[in-house]
């Protein structure tokens, strides 16, 4: 079997003394301090000539910083602060990227503020099976071994992050694994449309069945018990050390709901890249929407992005096929019975109900089954296939249904215009269609 290198992060939680955590949080400090120096340095210096400093000019003036105004840098890692430039850089390179339309759309960078975010990059680590050696910190337990995570390959950088009171460090790894080819279509339930929605996380389509995966939605529920400690929050005297305490006790909220988000959407996505081998996503455009108040929320709360994210990698890895399809394919307008596409259809319309056909399906349903049929075109089936069993040739009757349009849909669709559980019979009633045809 061929291998290949291949990236990938692990997240170890790290477990220091006091000596330690007063050395880590030195160090996200300074990697805090050098990206809000280099921003600053930008600003005042686009002020003046109309020009940023170049990247390779804020490394030269940072070693000035360190030997005069900022002795203390000398504490931390040398490449904590070249990397904060990095990701200043970065930051810069996105957002003029998005104003030229060559990415999307990103704000111009912000000044990181203390506890938001803390984060410090690493270089010339070394990994033991229960510790991690980093520079000027030393060497750090950590609460799981490298054996009980099942670690394996070469660490090229550490991460370290604070998230409320705990220490965490991303490892980026490079390893090898097997290269394995595109998985093949062996049964048509492998291909599968995932619909991404507002009600239902993800209705997924195989062919046969619909699964519809309902959201943990960790943060909705745990939302009242948010405000509650946003209240208490703003109670509190500024610089007191309850405020302190009240903002540690958010800061654990916070990163309880997304481990929770988290768990969830990688057991979707592990599951979905490994047993399938076409998956197909629509295009949200996530961005655009979050920006719709109502919306805001449950999208943010389900991670589409995320998930997105984590398919990709995770199809690449399992030889699966990951089709997106594209932001104006209408998913949702098309009817998947007859092929009709609707003008008009509101988020409130959870039934979509064709006007052409008088077909009756549940709309996300309508929607992955649309997707699915994307997938099965993409990946070019052949028709004849002999592994295809009786059952699996039904499923595929609505794919074949769309090409060849038998005359005697409408007449069927008149039998019970309004079903509500439409996929199944219809793919009975389709699929009669269809062998009378071959
Ligand atoms: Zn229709």
């Amino acid at each position: 079997m061929e291998r290949r290198l291949t990236q990938q992060g692990y997240t170890f939680e790290l477990d220091p003394n006091q000596a330690q955590h007063v050395q880590l949080a030195k160090s996200v400090g300074a990697s805090r301090y050098v990206y809000n120096w280099g921003l600053a340095e930008s600003q005042t210096a686009y002020e003046l000539t109309g020009k940023r400093p170049k990247h390779r000019e804020l490394k030269a003036r940072l070693v000035e910083l360190k030997k005069g105004d900022c002795p203390w840098l000398y504490e931390v890692s040398a490449h904590i602060g070249q990397q904060a430039l990095v990701d200043l850089e970065r930051a810069f390179n996105r957002f003029f990227k998005g104003l030229k339309g060559q990415g999307p759309k990103s704000g111009f960078p912000r000044f990181k503020r203390k506890g938001e975010r803390d984060s410090a990059r690493f270089y010339e680590v070394s990994l033991e099976d229960k510790h991690l050696r980093l520079p000027n910190v030393g060497r750090v337990r950590l609460k799981e071994s490298c054996r009980e995570r099942g670690f394996e390959g070469r660490v090229l950088s550490a991460t370290i992050r604070r998230r409320a009171d705990r220490w965490f460090v991303s490892l980026c790894v490079e390893r090898e694994r097997e290269l394995c080819g595109p998985k093949p279509i062996k049964r048509l339930r492998d291909v599968v449309g995932v619909d991404l929605g507002l009600k239902a996380e993800a209705v997924i389509y195989d062919g046969e069945t619909t699964r519809v995966v309902d959201p943990p939605q960790p943060l909705r529920k745990s939302l009242n018990k948010l405000r509650r400690l946003d209240r208490q929050l703003a109670r509190k005297q500024k610089g007191s050390a309850n405020r302190e305490k009240a903002k540690l006790r958010r800061a654990r909220l916070h990163y309880r709901i997304s481990c929770q988000r988290q768990d969830h959407l990688h057991q979707l996505s592990s599951s979905l890249a490994r047993t399938k081998s076409v998956i197909v996503l629509e295009d949200l455009h996530v961005r655009g929407m979050i920006k719709n108040r109502h919306l805001a929320l449950s999208i943010g709360d389900a991670g589409f992005g995320e998930l997105r994210r984590q398919l990709a990698y995770k199809t690449d890895w399992y030889g699966a096929t990951l089709v997106i399809a594209d932001r104006f394919y209408p998913s949702s307008k098309t009817c998947s019975a007859c092929g009709c596409i609707k003008d008009q259809l509101s988020l409130s319309e959870r039934v979509y109900e064709c006007d052409a056909c008088g077909f009756s399906i549940d709309r996300d349903e309508n929607a992955a089954i649309n997707l699915r049929r994307l997938g099965l075109s993409a990946a070019e089936l052949p028709v004849d296939r002999r592994d295809v069993t009786p059952a699996e040739r039904k499923a595929l009757a609505p794919a074949l249904a769309a090409e060849v349009k038998p005359a005697s849909l409408n007449q069927e669709a008149s039998v019970s215009p309004r079903s509500r559980r439409g996929t199944q019979r219809r793919d009975e009633r389709l699929a009669g269609a269809v062998t009378s045809w071959a």
